[in-house]
């Protein structure tokens, strides 16, 4: 191995990090977590999960799942903390005991992140509580998902996550402006701990989002989702999406919008540029690298500077990808302080498997670009810096 890369990797386990993006459950929720419970609410559950609990059933999981990234760095962030050298159908229901047991006392998931991860603060994307930062101010940052009140024309409106604003908020919402007010309204409630606005529409509709006028909302505003055609549906949403956008402008955050890897057919990158152009004093930062468009999004940040890059989530879909990725985003960029990354997991054993797969991919491409001679030694320190806690920490005006 690159005696760099070794020497690297150890400087990058030392220095704290910041993650950009976590969807980190509740401590009740982290209080009854399980090995299978874990699987569930993570990227492995998303793929699959054993049909049964028989050991067959557990071994032949085990056994297709194995190449794939998510449960590699999963397992090995699993093995870690639990003190084993695998998980198998036959220690199974003993690792299983052992999470559980050590999630007894409520503060376990804080110290996986603290001490194994080596997290020195997390911005958390609460879906389900836009906004909230966990009851914990000092480590948690929040960005607020506007998803749900894109979708919310009327009561009977859900966005992808099953929300609709009436269940967060308890204004009144007669009308647009009694709407918006009520938007604006629980986001000045939930300063100063709100650092971003968060958009992961991608998973419903296309990230093209058109300029609409105010009297077209209007219009849509209140209809019964009967009524209403799926292209009316779309350009409420864009409505609002511009509301977010002036509302970023005013509070001066940015907005990160999920990209790549949903509905593959509109979540290409590329279909942001009219709405980056539009706005050049607003921040857009780009999620997920764009997978698998992460060319596209070198190259909206290599033309605008308000574009910004988040690597979260790609080192666990693909660790070679993301190394592929960051080499090309160190290159095209003009300025190395607009890359970011972040875990987006639901478990602390996720993200520090997440973590564990960012030190190994930033830490290939630096010694990579140091043996290659295409940086100077001196530059590296700097560059890790950057990447794995100073670019957030200014990015979102962190204290
Ligand atoms: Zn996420």
């Amino acid at each position: 191995m690159n005696k760099n890369f070794l020497s690297i990797h150890k400087y990058l386990t030392e220095l704290p990090i910041i993650s950009s993006h976590e969807h980190h459950l509740e401590t009740k929720q982290q209080m009854k977590l399980t090995l299978d419970s874990i699987f569930k609410n993570s990227y492995v559950g998303w793929c699959s999960l054993p049909a049964s609990t028989t050991k067959d059933a557990r071994s032949q999981w085990l056994t297709s799942i194995r190449s794939n990234t998510y449960f590699v760095w999963l397992e090995k962030s699993i093995c870690q903390i639990y003190g084993y050298d695998e998980i198998n159908a036959d220690n199974w229901d003993s690792i299983s005991e052992d999470i559980n047991k050590r999630h007894q006392d409520g503060l376990h998931h804080w110290h996986i992140l603290e001490c194994y991860a080596n997290y020195k603060k997390f911005i958390q994307d609460s879906y389900w509580n836009p906004g909230d930062c966990l009851s914990n101010p000092e480590f948690v940052a929040s960005t607020y998902r506007m998803d749900t009140w894109m979708a919310g024309f009327h009561k009977n409106c859900l966005d992808h996550d099953r929300m609709n604003p009436r269940m967060l908020v308890d204004y009144d919402m007669q009308d647009l402006d009694a709407y918006e007010m009520a938007l604006k309204a629980d986001i000045e409630s939930k300063m100063p701990s709100i650092c971003a606005l968060k958009c992961a529409v991608a998973y419903e509709r296309d990230i093209s989002f058109k300029k609409v006028s105010r009297d077209k909302a209007e219009k849509i505003y209140g209809s019964s989702p009967e009524l209403i055609s799926d292209d009316d549906r779309i350009l409420f949403g864009d409505y609002i999406f511009g509301y977010f956008v002036d509302i970023a402008r005013e509070y001066n955050i940015p907005i990160q919008i999920h990209t790549g890897l949903a509905r593959l057919a509109g979540s290409n990158p590329m279909l942001l540029e009219p709405v980056i152009a539009a706005n050049p004093d607003v921040k857009f930062v780009l999620f997920h690298g764009g997978f698998p468009w992460f060319y596209e999004v070198a190259a909206l940040a290599h033309n605008y500077q308000n574009v910004y890059i988040d690597m979260n989530w790609l080192p666990l879909v693909s660790t070679s990808a993301a190394q592929n990725a960051l080499h090309t985003f160190f290159e095209v960029l003009p300025d190395c302080r607009r890359i970011c990354w972040g875990g987006d997991c639901w478990t602390s054993e996720e993200s520090f498997g997440a973590a564990m797969a960012f030190r190994m991919v930033l830490a290939d491409v630096l010694a990579d670009k140091m043996s290659s001679g295409l940086y100077r030694t001196s530059y590296i320190d700097f560059l890790a810096e950057r990447i794995m806690f100073q670019n957030c920490k200014e990015l979102y005006s962190m204290a």
